[in-house]
């Protein structure tokens, strides 16, 4: 059932959708946090939530209905979610978090105490920890692209060649390694706890299902801040010159600043990004095939899979 595109509801739940998840699930758990719910309950609640939201509406609103249709890399892309996003982030983060720990410290001793802002409101600690993880993931993504052997793994995630909210989690486990690395780097150092660390992925799911998410959202003046939507879209185009682009992971803040920001849209060019994925036919589609594909000779040559048209 899709809902009618020359309604008022759609023109409403067009604009409303993002705003209403990006603020209305991280203070749903937030208030769960304060009635005695774990934080690690409320957070994989709030992941989950965002998820089935995002699926639901993919298919009320779709913004290419033909992206809807599966395209035999569903069981590559389960696959990949649950071990990029279930079980790699509970090897890697603490692991991190020891491995900073020492520079935690020492920072901590420079300046007379945490330098995290813990008495600050919780949703300022929020967005501080948006901009200090988009600080280091910015780096950490634009790397993947321009460093040869980077790309090997992140060409993975550029694999595919259907937008949907799950795409958000097809990674190589040595690309998520990397990407999570710089992620934490800024804000592990800065001593952050682990409750804002809960809502920032909580915050964090929503934008990266809403990067890659078949729904047809309008984000008008919040292109400024949120990397998401058509922004990412155009991240995912075959075109090298249009894909190295738009690198950061929630925000957008960082493009603006290093000029990597690119959005046809706001010079009046309303075309939508062309096709996306990368221009190797022979690009492996099973989950065995991709987690093999950067071993493979030549491959760290980005010609070989985003050639330019
Ligand atoms: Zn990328």
């Amino acid at each position: 059932m899709q809902l009618n595109k020359n309604s008022k509801l759609y023109w409403f739940l067009q604009r409303a959708y993002f705003p209403a998840l990006i603020v209305g699930l991280p203070a749903a758990a937030w208030l769960a946090i304060q009635n005695n719910v774990h934080f690690a309950v409320a957070t994989y609640a709030g992941v989950a939530a965002a998820g089935l939201l995002y699926f639901v509406f993919e298919r009320l609103m779709p913004y290419r209905p033909h992206w809807n249709q599966l395209d035999g890399d569903l069981s590559n892309d389960l696959i990949s979610g649950t071990v990029a996003y279930g079980i790699l982030p509970k090897i890697l983060s603490p692991l991190y978090i020891a491995f900073l720990a020492g520079g935690t410290a020492w920072l901590a001793s420079l300046a007379g105490g945490s330098l995290w802002p813990s008495d600050w409101p919780i949703a300022a600690q929020v967005v501080l920890l948006m901009l200090a993880g988009d600080a280091g993931r910015y780096w950490g993504h634009r790397l993947a692209h321009e460093v040869p052997f980077l790309w090997r793994f992140h060409a993975v995630h550029h694999s595919a060649t259907r937008l949907w909210f799950w795409n958000a989690t097809r990674q190589h486990p040595v690309d998520k390694a990397w990407f999570t690395f710089t992620e934490l780097l800024v804000p592990t150092l800065m001593g952050v706890h682990g409750e804002v660390l809960g809502l920032y992925l909580i915050a964090t799911a929503v934008c990266g299902f809403a990067q890659h998410c078949n729904v047809d959202l309008k984000l008008g003046p919040l292109y400024w801040l949120f990397n998401v939507v058509e922004l990412h879209r155009w991240h995912h185009s075959k075109k090298i010159e249009e894909s190295d682009n738009n690198y950061g992971n929630n925000l957008i803040v960082y493009d603006r600043i290093f000029g990597t920001y690119f959005h046809p849209e706001n010079n009046g060019d309303n075309r939508g990004v062309g096709e996306i994925g990368l221009l190797n036919p022979d690009y492996p589609k099973n989950y065995l095939g991709q987690l093999a594909a950067p071993f493979k000779k030549g491959s760290d040559k980005p010609a070989d899979y985003q050639a330019q048209p």
